[in-house]
């Protein structure tokens, strides 16, 4: 076995503190990962906190790991030490199913093994909130020596959880684009809608973050708690990405949706949202969901990032900050993604 450190939430609600625990030995197709950052999703505290419910403790959260290559197994093709490598989101999928044959683990038949708040073999699996981590290499990714390591963890999650549904809806020139919530899946959103050339439209409840909407690439900031403001948008989106995390009206938005367009929510509150059917049925709209997005689909946003200087805007915390930094997401202030600079990690 592998020693390994970091940081736990030992039951949902309790600070998260110092953790020491052991991983598997890497097989022939693993690799080992000195993990260097990590990115803190909305995510990592609703398990942390199990507001979803079944959370699994003790608890190492983390699912936008980045860090250098330490050890391949002797099958392992695509990597070898030294490389930059990531995590995201899954560490295993069936691979037998039709999602995982089209590449789209996250929605296995069978159900994909996520990052951590998961069990392998009945034993649980552990995140990135600490030293090192094994993993199948087809289930790690490579990171462009182009990209600013740190800033890019959060593609990991933040990227490709936005990236994919813009993608399957098509976003492009031409299109009238809102983003929902300017955080960490927000304000990758932006940078991302912007990048395929839609007319995007950031929505907002912090009337404090308009300058930097604009900066990031919105064309148009709405303040989504003033009834004027989106009266005057109403009936114009072609789509929109909702990644808010908390309770709000849908319905307000979906009235943003042009007739037969869709809204998709990507935020998953841990209360249930209420739907008024009329925003649907009055302009035949559609209401759609998506969940991070494959393993294909995680490389290919970290390649068009490379190509495109698209990294997320960051503030670098020691993990001796990690509860703070919690109570500051959920006041919604960060800037716009917390990353753990794991180089603090104390040694037990
Ligand atoms: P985040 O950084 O906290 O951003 C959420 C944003 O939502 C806030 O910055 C805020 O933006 C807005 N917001 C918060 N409370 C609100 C309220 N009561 N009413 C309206 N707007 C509110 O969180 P994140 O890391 O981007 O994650 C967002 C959500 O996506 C979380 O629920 C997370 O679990 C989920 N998620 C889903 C997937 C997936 O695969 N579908 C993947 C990752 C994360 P403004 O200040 O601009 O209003
Ligand atoms: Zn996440």
């Amino acid at each position: 076995m592998i020693q390994s450190w970091g940081y736990a939430a030992p039951q949902a609600k309790q600070p998260l503190a110092p953790f020491s625990f052991e991983r598997r030995d890497p097989g022939p197709n693993d690799i080992v990962i000195d993990i260097k950052y990590c990115g803190v999703c909305h995510s990592d505290i609703h398990q942390a906190r199990d507001e979803w419910g079944g959370s699994i403790f003790p608890m190492v959260p983390g699912h936008e790991i980045v860090g250098i290559v330490i050890k391949v197994g002797s099958a392992v093709k695509n990597f070898k030490e030294g490389d930059r490598a990531g995590v995201g989101c899954m560490i295993d999928s069936c691979g037998h199913c039709s999602s995982c044959h089209s590449g789209e683990e996250q929605y296995c038949l069978n159900g994909a093994t996520f990052t951590y708040n998961s069990r392998t073999n009945g034993e649980p699996n552990f995140g990135g909130y600490s030293n090192n981590i094994v993993v199948q290499e087809s289930f790690a990714i490579r990171i462009s020596p182009k990209l600013d390591l740190a800033a890019s963890a959060p593609l990991l999650c933040a990227g490709v959880t936005t990236y994919s549904p813009l993608r399957h809806w098509k976003v492009g020139p031409g299109m009238k684009v809102g983003v929902v919530g300017l955080g960490g899946l927000g304000h990758m959103a932006l940078k991302l809608a912007h990048s395929f050339g839609a007319h995007v439209v950031q929505f907002t409840t912090s009337l404090s973050k308009e300058a930097d909407a604009r900066q990031l690439g919105a064309d148009e900031v709405v303040l989504s708690t003033d009834p004027a403001q989106m009266k005057k948008h109403a009936g114009s989106f072609d789509f929109i990405l909702d990644t808010v995390s908390a309770k709000h009206d849908l319905g307000a938005l979906l009235d943003q949706l042009k007739v037969n367009a869709t809204m998709t929510i990507v935020g998953l509150p841990d209360q249930p949202t209420y739907l008024p059917g009329r925003g649907l049925i009055g302009r035949r709209r559609s209401l759609g969901g998506s969940l991070i997005g494959g393993i294909r689909e995680t490389q290919e946003v970290l390649d068009y990032c490379a190509d495109h200087g698209i990294v997320s805007d960051i503030e670098l915390i020691p993990i001796s900050k990690i509860n703070e930094a919690y109570e500051r997401v959920l006041k919604s202030d960060v800037k716009y993604r917390f990353v753990i600079d794991l180089a603090t990690l104390p040694r037990p």
